[in-house]
């Protein structure tokens, strides 16, 4: 289900139109923009909503999938450690690490739209 997607560059306010994938949430698609005018790049997640025909975007310098795989890899960093120091004082810990982080938006339809940002398997 591909759509028309316009948007404005950041850096020099041309106008960009582009054809992308929008699956239906939690369905997601990421993708790097690149402005047809100077060249610069973004980066879009776009997910349709399953109620309506309208979409919602989130339009960032950063890669939201690559800022949630590296605040996973920070997270499970210092978990780590606490469980390694509780080893230490005889305890156990045992923590699940979620293998995606949902994102949420509301639609102006009214509907609640969550996506599902995999988390990098981090072992
Ligand atoms: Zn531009
Ligand atoms: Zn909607």
């Amino acid at each position: 289900m591909d759509q028309e997607f316009s948007y404005f560059c950041y850096r020099c306010g041309g106008e960009n139109s582009v054809n992308l994938p929008m699956p239906k949430a939690p369905e997601y698609h990421h993708t790097n923009l690149i402005c047809s005018n100077c060249g610069d790049g973004t980066h879009i997640l776009v997910s349709h909503c399953p109620s309506c025909t309208r979409y919602v975007y989130w339009i960032n310098d950063i890669s939201i999938p690559d800022l949630v795989g590296g605040f996973a890899r920070y997270m499970v960093h210092n978990m780590q450690a606490l469980i390694d120091k509780a080893a230490i004082q005889g305890a156990t810990i045992s923590i699940d690490t979620p293998d995606s982080y949902p994102i949420s938006a509301t639609c102006p339809c009214g509907e609640h739209l969550s996506i599902e940002i995999g988390i990098p398997d981090l072992d």
